[in-house]
């Protein structure tokens, strides 16, 4: 598949397109990316990358210069609203997994990504927004709203949770559903709190309290940054997104969250810029694939950020995909199928995880937030370490060659891909690893 001419259009470039790209680059097939907005715009607020996604980000060589510009995340810390303690794991322990995880900005992971693409030489193009495509015999043609088109041999829609691609693909849905949370995020100035502790900022901190759930952390280099969630019947209006008025916007957060512990009244205080956003999720596709046509990331299995996995799994998506085209011996709808076939499981498992941890993050009475706590505390001492091996410790690795044609099913619910590219790691093997400090 990779021979001759070969072209892939990928159509998004935020997560997904771009590390596609990349990966591609590195197996010899030629892409080009078209992304709807102007070069780094539309992009806000702010998030985690696990050790499942930084280690794709490491294998398409992105990692170095995202970690110069993140913080590196140790610990999730479970608090109540004054500050207490309900539980603290090591998170993302790159003994454990392999690498870190991450906390840091969206744009700069954009940046990252798209600074990658262009010193590769990979054609990345802005304002393009696809309006439609036709899939014939020889080819696939992309249409684009300033008029133009691309001609490729498949077309990747990683186009995000409102897929355009999809919306051709699936027409009659399902289309995605708002989870019924609200999310509100910024980034406060890390030199306005000298007394934070490194220990705190190298820290995801998740506090749930009568008045709903409040989540800090590091973020980009000198920066700290929080979100909090609030359950509605509907989302944000476009107006709401749109217009803020961050003083208000301020106000308001304070009245619910003024009572919190320190550090969090003042990171709301000290936050120039508050962003809204809506969150929807889409639990299950019929089929991700149609003829020259795939979806991958948020476009086929968009997750609610309650899993804090969205980000990875369209980093993983991206790997595996390249990873059949470049080892494949089979035609692009064969390898679609079992692309889809793979992954399905696994990324739809996640998707119903992120939507049953909303519950958690609704007000309570305060009565109900002790009870509440008391079980999220035992629950994550009991299984935390348990939940994260399984989602941090899947691995897609960049294979040197093709490895087997073989696709087989292991007793412990893994599926080993076509080309053996993909596994996951056994609790035995990970404990292994933590014995072996810096194990990569
Ligand atoms: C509030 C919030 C917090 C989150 N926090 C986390 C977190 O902490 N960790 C995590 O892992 N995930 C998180 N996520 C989820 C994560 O952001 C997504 O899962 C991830 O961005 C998916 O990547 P993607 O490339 O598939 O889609 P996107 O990042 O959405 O990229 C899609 C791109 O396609 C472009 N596009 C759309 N339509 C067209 C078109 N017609 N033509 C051309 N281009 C188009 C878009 O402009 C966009 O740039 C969060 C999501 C939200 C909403």
């Amino acid at each position: 598949m990779k021979n001759g001419n070969f072209h892939v259009l990928i159509i998004g470039g935020g997560i997904a397109g771009p590390a596609l790209a990349l990966a591609l680059k590195q197996a010899g097939i030629a892409s080009s990316v078209f992304e709807a907005y102007p070069y780094g715009e539309g992009i806000g607020g702010g998030f985690n990358i696990a050790p499942n996604g930084t280690r794709i980000l490491a294998q398409i060589g992105v990692l170095d210069d995202l970690v110069s510009k993140s913080t590196v995340a140790r610990f999730s810390k479970f608090k109540d609203e004054r500050g207490r303690e309900m539980a603290t794991l090591p998170y993302g322990d790159p003994a454990r997994y392999g690498q870190p995880a991450l906390t840091m900005s969206r744009a700069t992971l954009f940046e990252c990504l798209a600074q990658t693409m262009k010193q590769r030489g990979i054609s990345a193009q802005y304002e393009k927004r696809l309006t439609s495509f036709e899939d014939t015999a020889d080819g696939v043609v992309a249409y684009f709203a300033d008029g133009s088109s691309a001609r490729g041999d498949i077309l990747v829609g990683a186009d995000g949770v409102r897929s355009a691609v999809r919306n051709f693909l699936l027409p009659a849905g399902p289309n995605p559903e708002f989870t019924g949370m609200l999310g509100v995020c910024g980034f406060a100035p890390a030199d306005a709190f000298p007394e934070i502790h490194t220990s705190d900022v190298e820290a995801i901190t998740f506090t749930f309290g009568p008045d709903g759930f409040f989540g800090h952390g590091g973020g980009d280099t000198k920066t700290f940054l929080w979100w909090a969630n609030m359950m509605a019947e509907t989302p944000f209006t476009a107006e709401q997104i749109s217009s803020i008025d961050h003083a208000a916007a301020r106000e308001e957060l304070l009245k619910r969250f003024g009572t919190y512990y320190a550090p969090i009244p003042s990171l709301i205080a000290k936050t120039p810029k508050i962003l809204r956003q809506n969150t929807y999720d889409i639990q299950s596709l019929p089929f991700w694939h149609k003829g020259r046509v795939v979806l991958i990331g948020d476009a086929a299995h968009a997750v609610s950020p309650n899993s804090g996995q969205g980000a990875s799994l369209a980093l993983e998506d991206a790997l595996f995909l390249a990873n059949l085209l470049r080892t494949s011996e089979r035609g692009y709808s064969e390898t679609f199928a079992a692309f889809e076939s793979a992954r399905k499981g696994r990324v739809e498992k996640i998707v119903q995880e992120g939507r049953r941890r909303s519950k958690g993050k609704d007000v309570a009475t305060p009565l109900q937030s002790r009870i509440r706590n008391f079980f999220i505390g035992i629950m994550i001492k009991l299984f935390g370490v348990k939940g994260q091996d399984e989602v941090f410790g899947y691995r897609v690795d960049w294979m040197v060659g093709p490895v087997s044609s073989k696709t087989e099913d292991k007793p412990n619910g893994a599926r080993l891909s076509e080309t053996g590219a993909v596994r996951e790691i056994s609790r035995k093997e990970i404990k292994m690893r933590a014995a072996r400090p810096g194990y990569p």
